[in-house]
């Protein structure tokens, strides 16, 4: 059954590109399909985070576990996010794509957006709203898990009379969990409109022929960036996790090709929780780390704002000292943090890391051509991060209890 879905994903992905190229027109008219698939999985997410969290949290067995496995994930987050910006940094000050890429592209050329930079004050009132049903019909993620943090900490401790709340969300959890299960019959059918949607349209805008002119060393160092970003976490998997790598490929590739089709990691997660129960990887963490991880483990688009704020630094001839590119390093962690895995979500709170550097906000129009295809490579290297997370989380939280059965 496992791999007669595969070669049904292999054929979608296959056609999907030859239709994308081939008959354009008609893939266009039929790019519903996909933005069903994509609505299916989206209207799964938001219920699932909350039930996937409070089950774990409650499950946990006390706030003692609770806080070894927190700060395992918000280790392994802030690890691997300050990494990918530093492979970014580094890889820019080596290549310097932007050196001679003529700044008049960026303060002529480029179309404004209107993108304002959202004042901290604000950032933090939007983490606690004062509706918490207006924020999931705003699809806002961030006040969610907050939410369903403290409601699971109150649950564990009001005790017995909350267990009928529990059973309740553990219950529709795996209800929801059955519906993803049935859903994941339709992905080759979402993958092919999805892909082949998106080669349609850029064969249509003649992307796929145009020369990428000054960009192409760009997009090749930056692709180049999330490989590293990838091998990095490969090798924890292979040496730290000890897992036959040619397995979890495979298994994570469903995982990867979704997360390529819907460029969004939260999209994602009900595909990526399949994937980690398939690994082994103990319920109760997995229910825990992933929606956390997916909210804020964003290293592939923490690395993309660090790349483009330098790349526009070169091209303007702006200030490239270390004090500036530390500037860059933060800020480009907090943007990363902040785009919360939706489409596109990098290029709005681009524009933190950018006033940073006093680049003018319409230098994010340079990328707009391009930023449609880079926003599915780093989807790919953020989802990838979240499994690899659940998994070395998992490794260290089994070492923990093992030597604390020991020593018991
Ligand atoms: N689309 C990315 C994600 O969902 C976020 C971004 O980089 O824009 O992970």
């Amino acid at each position: 059954m496992k791999n007669t879905m595969f070669l049904f994903i292999l054929l979608s992905i296959v056609l999907g590109i030859l239709g994308g190229i081939f008959y354009p027109h008609e893939i266009i008219a039929i790019s519903w399909v996909g933005q069903l698939f994509i609505n299916l999985l989206k209207l799964i997410v938001l219920p699932l985070i909350f039930c996937a969290l409070v089950s774990a949290i409650t499950s946990l067995g006390g706030v003692n576990r609770l806080g070894s496995i927190g700060i395992y994930t918000l280790t392994y987050v802030m690890l691997s996010v300050s990494i990918a910006v530093v492979i970014g940094l580094v890889l820019l000050n080596v290549f310097k794509p932007g050196v001679g890429i003529p700044p008049s592209l960026i303060l002529v050329n480029a179309t404004p957006l209107d993108l304002k930079p959202v004042p901290f004050s604000s950032y933090v009132l939007s983490l606690f709203p004062p509706n918490i049903i207006a924020a999931a019909a705003k699809y806002e993620i961030m006040p969610i898990v907050f939410f369903s943090i403290v409601f699971s900490i109150a649950c564990i401790s009001v005790g017995t009379t909350a267990r009928p709340v529990i059973d309740f969300f553990v219950g529709l959890r795996d209800v929801l969990i059955k519906m993803i299960i049935w859903l994941m019959y339709l992905t080759p059918i979402g993958l092919f409109s999805l892909l082949g949607t998106a080669v349609a349209e850029a064969s249509i805008q003649h992307l796929l022929l145009k020369s990428l002119n000054g960009m192409i060393i760009f997009i090749c160092v930056f692709l180049f960036g999330l490989f590293l970003q990838f091998l990095w976490q490969f090798l924890l998997v292979v040496f730290v996790a000890k897992r036959n790598p040619k397995k979890f490929l495979a298994s994570a590739s469903n995982a990867l090709l979704t997360a390529f089709a819907t460029s969004s990691s939260m999209a994602t997660l009900p595909v990526t929780m399949l994937v980690a129960k398939e690994q082994n990887i103990s319920d109760d963490v997995a229910r825990f780390v992933l929606p956390l991880a997916t909210t804020i483990n964003l290293a592939g688009t923490a690395m993309y704002e660090a790349v483009s704020a330098l790349f526009f630094c070169q091209i303007l001839g702006l200030d490239l000292s270390i004090p500036a590119q530390l500037g860059v390093f933060l800020t480009a962690i907090l943007a990363g943090m902040g785009a919360t895995g939706i489409p596109e979500g990098g290029l709005i709170t681009m524009v933190m890391v950018l006033r940073n550097v006093n680049v003018p906000t319409s230098a994010i129009g340079l990328l707009l051509p391009f930023d449609r295809i880079l926003d599915r490579f780093r989807t790919m290297t953020n989802v990838w991060g979240d499994l690899v997370c659940a998994m070395i989380v998992d490794q260290f939280q089994q070492r923990r209890e093992m030597r604390e059965g020991h020593s018991r």
